[in-house]
């Protein structure tokens, strides 16, 4: 027996396998063992010049340090292979939506890809390292956020995180990236209009009301005083987490610095147990915020999070075609997995 659970975030149905379901120890992955990092890592001490300049660093506590030289404990570079630039100046038609043709819109690939190193160690994943190490990454996310919002011509900042092979990550040595775009991503704006329209029906907001529905069907995972941990009851892949803040915020890149001591407790609580119990298999990650402000009258109403899915099974022809995925890891027995 199968159940089709609905997303009200997102607007999609996923079947959920609750008989035919896949228990949590199998999804375990063959223990991955990294090779000592090849000659050349260009995220490695003493290979800095095999990146771009770096647009941001931290030097180990009391090293001196030049910058593009190792002795650094956090370093940021744009992409080599980047997926949008800066470098092209856009003339004022740039976006114009008005201006597309019915059948076409195109606009240049404006906008900038940067890559946060998650540390020197070339073997170790977030799940591995230290607090303040897995602070300042996050602390880094919301630095490199601020800067780049201070684009006018940037509407969305998507942080993502890819791990492992199967999540897309191309280099082995962990990484994050964020991308600062000109066009606000669809996800998004589909996850305004769902929280928006629940609002007005409802006069509450959705995601506050998800996390107490977690709650009471027994999906939380963690929480602590400002963040809850849960598997969402419509998880569309295995494993499927998300973390969200306690507090009605619309924005990840406002998150205080006690806040982000317990986001990166609840971060790093999760990538610990997810490496640990599932033999660290590939995963990605990604944080859903409000679109950058550029001062507007009316700011989005938005409850920002972190979503999480582990890389375990794959998307094929249902998947892409109907956008309906089958989840055979039933999202009650994940949470109860992961506690
Ligand atoms: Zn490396
Ligand atoms: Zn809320
Ligand atoms: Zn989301």
């Amino acid at each position: 027996m199968s159940e089709l659970r609905f997303n009200p975030f997102s607007e999609e149905w996923v079947i959920v396998a609750v008989e035919r379901a896949t228990r949590p120890e199998s999804f375990s992955t063959k223990p991955v063992v990294k090779a000592a990092p090849k000659a050349q890592c260009p995220f490695c001490y003493g290979y800095e010049d095999m990146t771009p300049p770096e647009v941001h660093a931290v030097a180990v506590k009391g090293r001196e340090r030049l910058p593009n030289t190792p002795d650094w404990q956090m370093r940021v570079v744009p992409n080599k292979f980047s997926a949008l630039s800066r470098d092209i100046i856009p003339d004022g038609q740039f976006l114009d939506m008005a201006s597309c043709s019915t059948t076409t819109c195109l606009a240049y690939g404006y906008g900038s890809h940067e890559v946060v190193i998650s540390s020197p160690a070339h073997d170790k994943t977030i799940g591995q390292l230290e607090q303040p190490q897995v602070e300042l990454i996050v602390e880094t996310y919301q630095r490199r956020y601020r800067v780049l919002a201070k684009d006018k011509l940037v509407k969305y900042i998507q942080i993502i995180c890819n791990n492992g092979k199967e999540g897309g990550a191309s280099l082995e040595h962990p990484h994050s990236q964020i991308f600062a775009m000109p066009i606000v991503p669809k996800v998004i704006q589909t996850e305004i209009g769902t929280l928006d329209a629940y609002r007005k029906k409802n006069k509450k907001c959705l995601m506050c009301e998800t996390v107490e529905e977690a709650r009471k069907r027994d999906l939380i995972v963690y929480e602590n005083e400002a963040f809850v941990v849960f598997c969402p009851l419509w998880a569309k892949m295995p494993f499927e987490t998300w973390i969200v803040p306690k507090a009605h915020e619309a924005r990840f890149e406002d998150m205080t610095e006690p806040k982000r001591q317990l986001f990166t407790k609840s971060l790093r609580m999760l990538l610990q147990k997810i490496y640990m119990k599932l033999n660290g298999p590939p995963y990605n990650y990604y944080i859903h915020t409000a679109p950058v402000s550029h001062g507007e009258d009316k700011p989005v109403d938005f409850h920002w999070h972190l979503e999480f899915v582990a890389r375990l099974n794959t998307q094929a022809g249902l998947e892409y075609g109907s956008g309906v995925f089958i989840n055979t890891m039933v999202p009650e027995k994940a949470a109860e997995f992961l506690r």
